[in-house]
């Protein structure tokens, strides 16, 4: 669904510029992932799909449960033992079944791709066009709503939302930067960028496990080596007080997913032209709630 585009006058002020924040925590499922697994799910379901499969255990599957539920199409989620019980309520919510299997998602994902055949469909949380084209339409209601993005500000993880957003803005011939942010633990396309190659990161660690990818999609990094994408880390610690303030400043509970992005804006790590439009993708999260964020605090504490 269309989200809120809202100017920031705490971000903006403290950054002097114009920071527009695309609001996609405001979806139903709490994260941009409405647009692209619905993107892909309404794709498939017009091809005959008749059952969806997914193995993630986060936002992913979440909407993958919803759009199953929408378009009447039972779904599967298999999720790891480490998935938390609010994630797997919301699955349930939407009457997917949801089977919790294995210590890793390897193992789960090994699970759930045994159940796939030519009627029940595989749904990858980020590595198909169809993801990416559900996600470009993001900039076409900030054109829409009368903004030109100078910049853009998003996390990444396997890199649906950087694909998506460079697809959308070259749909309407913009050519700006776009700075991917990615914590310290999670740096699988910083890491490559640096490499100049697409490598896969030994381990992910850290809080922001919703970007807890090891390796970013080919096209992800064939975006960062071909067009102008700026790479930026953030400590756990900066996403998560990011989290705070912008529960503080904007009432909006994000994951710290969200929080590295906005952490490049409350620690003021870009300096942009007084003019300039910067475009933040506030991707969301449903993996949170008000306990685990302070549960985080004191595991950083420690
Ligand atoms: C999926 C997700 C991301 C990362 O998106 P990718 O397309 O995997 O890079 C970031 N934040 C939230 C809240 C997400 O759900």
């Amino acid at each position: 669904m269309k989200t809120p585009l809202i100017r920031s006058k705490k971000l903006s002020d403290l950054n002097s510029c114009n920071i527009w924040l695309k609001m996609e925590s405001a979806q139903v499922t709490g994260s941009f992932k409405e647009r692209s697994i619905g993107q892909v799910c309404q794709k498939y379901a017009q091809q005959g799909a008749k059952k969806f499969i997914s193995s993630s255990g986060g936002n992913a599957g979440i909407s993958v449960a919803y759009m199953g539920n929408m378009l009447k199409i039972p779904v599967t989620v298999v999720v790891p033992k480490t998935t938390s019980q609010q994630a797997i309520d919301l699955m349930q919510q939407e009457n997917a079944e949801v089977i919790v299997h294995g210590d890793s998602w390897v193992d789960a994902n090994d699970l759930a791709l045994s159940f796939v055949n030519s009627e029940a469909i595989y749904i990858h949380p980020f590595d198909h066009p169809y993801l990416w084209e559900g996600v470009a339409k993001i900039i076409d209601e900030v054109i829409e709503d009368g903004v030109q993005p100078d910049a853009v500000i998003l996390s990444v993880g396997g890199g649906s939302l950087l694909s998506g957003i460079s697809q959308g803005l070259k749909n309407h011939g913009l050519d700006v930067p776009i700075y991917a942010v990615e914590t310290q633990g999670t740096a699988s396309l910083n890491t490559a960028m640096k490499a100049k190659q697409h490598i896969q990161l030994d381990q992910v660690t850290g809080i922001a496990t919703t970007l807890a990818a090891k390796q970013v999609c080919a096209n992800a990094f064939h975006i960062s080596q071909s067009e102008h994408v700026v790479g930026l880390t953030v400590s756990d610690q900066e996403a998560l007080s990011a989290c705070f303030n912008f529960l503080d400043d904007h009432r909006t509970l994000v994951e710290p997913a969200c929080g590295a992005t906005l952490s490049v804006l409350y620690d003021q790590k870009i300096d942009f032209e007084p003019t300039a439009n910067v475009l933040v993708i506030v991707c969301g999260g449903a993996s949170i709630g008000l306990q685990k964020l302070l549960q985080f605090v004191e595991d950083l504490a420690v």
